[in-house]
């Protein structure tokens, strides 16, 4: 045999971690962090006292494959979407949903559509699975909502699903009922699977987020407990999927993780029974007030454009006129970064169409983001492209 052949494979080669993730590994603590995309709130007290409470009682060997009977029920009871329980698998986080169903959909050589300005798992998730990512773009005129007929025109012989996200991260869009009702038509008659990763449908500002699971079975709903309940480490999330692939789903969870933690699903139902409602709605208030004090903070102290979200905890702000003596989104945000720093994710992150933009969180204290944001607005200010 050949010493000097490579250890590693083919199927990661040109596939890295995000450059969210890699921005965040190059900052130091002293850093004000308006990057990663996750709550500061903690994990809901009553979660955490029920698991403490009864962390002697539990046995907390395997789980059933798809997670525990009653978690599944309660999912498809409280989900605002039309779904099932025995549609229904119970995953380690949302992360391992999406690769579960694109694992399971996706032929070598197929396409999946995946929206531009959008989350970098998805086109890096496609490829893992043999597929080939085709973007589709949202559009700032249209304030980064989805246009069905822009989805609609990136359809082709070997398209086979189509990833939504709304509310939407980078931007914070909220996706239009109408809108999804006329793609779910669209798909339909392709026909095409719509994967809806719902993520944040629980942080929007406005009336609850309508899901294309409304108006087509052809769809694979994508959820989680991460944002809604603040429990991102415990890696809790699920998926629910049409009959045709929930065999197939099923016996890929399995080969790959068994189960999601036991721990973390026994946390998912006490947060389902309503325990953490009451922190869960002051947690969306105060996204709401630091929203709207974070776009204030911007009209202070620079001149710089942004789209105020509907949803999620992201301001997506345009440094496009900015360039000037920087070059993409990507210096500028190493600039923020190396001299002020300040962690932010350069649009290019989230595909060529972000471009020109920069990813602020707004999960942060008040007094961290107007820090954060006052850095930025001096290190840009008058600069012109
Ligand atoms: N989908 C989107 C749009 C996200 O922003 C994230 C995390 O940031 C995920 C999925 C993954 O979530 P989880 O923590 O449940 O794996």
């Amino acid at each position: 045999m050949d010493p000097s052949r490579a250890l590693a494979g083919s199927r990661m080669r040109g596939i890295e971690k995000t450059l969210i993730r890699r921005m965040h590994d190059l900052a130091d603590p002293s850093c004000i962090d308006l990057g990663l995309g996750e709550l500061r709130f903690p994990t809901p007290r009553p979660i955490l006292d029920h698991v403490r409470e009864n962390l002697d009682g539990w046995k907390l060997g395997y789980t059933p494959n798809e997670g525990y009977a009653e978690l599944r029920g309660l999912i498809a009871e409280k989900s605002r979407v039309p779904v099932t329980a025995d549609r229904i698998c119970v995953t380690v986080g949302a992360q391992e949903a999406l690769l579960a169903v694109l694992m399971v959909v996706v032929d070598r050589g197929d396409e999946v559509l995946v929206p531009d300005p959008g989350f970098p798992a998805y086109p890096s998730l496609v490829r893992m699975a043999g597929g080939e990512p085709k973007s589709y773009p949202l559009r700032r005129e249209h304030g980064f909502r989805l246009k069905a007929d822009d989805v609609l025109a990136g359809i082709g012989e070997r398209t086979k699903a189509v990833i939504l996200n709304s509310p939407n991260n980078p931007t914070g869009a909220v996706y239009e009922e109408a809108e999804l009702k006329k793609l779910a038509d669209g798909l339909r008659a392709a026909p095409v699977l719509a994967i809806s990763d719902e993520v944040y449908k629980e942080i929007a500002f406005g009336a609850p987020p309508p899901s294309i699971a409304s108006f087509s079975d052809r769809c694979a709903v994508i959820d989680s407990f991460s944002k809604s309940f603040c429990l991102t480490g415990w890696r809790i999330g699920w998926c629910a999927v049409p009959a045709e692939l929930v065999g197939p789903l099923a016996s890929f969870h399995q080969l790959a993780v068994t189960c999601a933690p036991a721990i973390s699903q026994r946390a998912a139902i006490q947060a389902l029974r309503g325990a953490a409602d009451a922190d869960r709605a002051r947690n969306v208030a105060e996204l709401k007030a630091r929203r709207d004090f974070a776009a204030a903070c911007l009209r202070r102290h620079s001149d710089l454009g942004f789209v105020l979200p509907e949803g999620a905890f992201y301001l997506f702000v345009d440094v496009a006129p900015k360039r000037a003596g920087f070059g993409g989104s990507l210096d500028i945000a190493l600039k923020l970064l190396a001299e002020d720093k300040v962690v932010t994710i350069p649009g290019v992150a989230f595909g060529s169409g972000g471009e020109g933009w920069l990813r602020l969180s707004f999960a942060s204290e008040p007094e961290t983001l107007e820090e954060g944001i006052r850095r930025i607005g001096r290190r840009l200010a008058g600069r012109q492209a």
